[in-house]
C-alpha cells in the first residue's frame, strides 16, 4: 500500500497548540498573522523572538494526540509511506514518525537560524530561550530567526525536492488530508497528483475545504477522533 497524508494545525490544535486562524490563535491582543511575517521581524524581531519562545515553551509541554499516534501506526505498516505536515511543532515526530518518512514543510519551530548567511542550529532546549535578546549569528553577527518558513517565503528547496520524488514514483492507493483548510495552492496539487491513478483521498476536517469536492470519503471529525478507526480500517484491508 502506497500513503501520502497530508496535516495542518488541526491536528496540533488537539495537543492544545492554538491555530493562527481564530480567537484562540491571538497572543497579548496581537494577529499571529501579523507576526510571522519578514516584515514584522524587520520591525521588531524582540516581539517576534517573544511569540516563538513562547511558543516552543507550549509546544515543548504539548503530547501527542490520537491523530499522531495513528498516523506513526500506519508508518510502520506501509513501506512506501510519506507525511507531509505544515506543522512546526515535533509533535509528528514525538509520536513516532522517523524522520525519512516526513516533511515538515514549513520548517521547524527549534532551528534557529541566520537572518543572512546559511548558519543553523537546532535549539530545543537551549539557553538563548531564557534570555530576553535577539540571538546573533556566530558566523556573521546578523540577527538569527525562528527556522521556520513565513507567510510569502519561498518553501524549503530540498523538502519540495522529497516531496516531488515520492509523487513522481507512482500514484498512491490512499492519501489523508487532514486538520487543513488547504489553503494552500501547493497543498491541493500535492494531494491530487497523489491519487492520480484513482486512489482514495480522505478528507479529515471539521469544515469543508477546496479538496472536499475531490474527496473520495469525508469525515467532519476532529483528527484525534478520526483518524484512529481509519488507520485500524487501512491496516485491517492491507
Ligand atoms: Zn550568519
Amino acid at each position: 500500500m502506497r500513503v501520502l497524508i497530508l496535516t495542518g494545525s488541526g491536528v496540533s490544535a488537539e495537543s492544545g497548540i492554538p491555530t493562527f486562524r481564530g480567537k484562540d490563535g491571538y497572543w497579548r491582543n496581537l494577529d499571529p498573522i501579523k507576526l510571522t511575517t519578514p516584515e514584522a521581524f524587520a520591525r521588531d524581531p524582540q516581539l517576534v523572538w517573544e511569540w516563538y519562545r513562547e511558543r516552543r515553551r507550549r509546544i515543548r509541554n504539548a503530547r501527542p494526540n490520537a491523530a499522531h499516534q495513528a498516523i506513526a501506526r500506519l508508518a510502520q505498516c506501509t513501506n512506501d509511506f510519506l507525511l507531509v505536515t505544515q506543522n512546526v511543532d515535533d509533535l509528528h515526530a514525538r509520536g513516532g514518525i522517523p524522520a525519512q518518512k516526513m516533511v515538515q514543510i514549513h520548517g521547524d519551530i527549534f532551528v534557529t537560524r541566520c537572518s543572512r548567511c546559511e548558519f543553523e542550529r537546532y535549539d530545543y532546549k537551549h539557553d538563548h530561550e531564557q534570555e530576553e535578546s535577539i540571538p546573533k549569528c556566530s558566523q556573521c553577527t546578523a540577527l538569527m530567526r525562528p527556522g521556520v518558513v513565513w507567510f510569502d517565503e519561498h518553501l524549503p528547496w530540498n523538502e519540495v525536492v522529497r516531496v516531488e520524488t515520492f509523487l513522481d514514483s507512482g500514484s498512491c492507493d490512499v492519501v489523508i488530508v487532514a486538520g487543513t483548510t488547504a489553503t494552500f495552492s501547493y497543498i491541493i496539487d500535492w494531494a491530487l497528483r497523489g491519487r492520480r491513478d484513482g486512489g482514495h483521498l480522505i478528507e479529515v476536517n471539521p469544515e469543508e475545504t477546496p479538496l472536499s469536492r475531490f474527496a473520495t470519503r469525508v469525515v467532519r471529525e476532529p483528527a484525534a477522533i478520526a483518524l484512529p478507526p481509519i488507520v485500524d480500517e487501512l491496516i485491517a484491508s492491507g
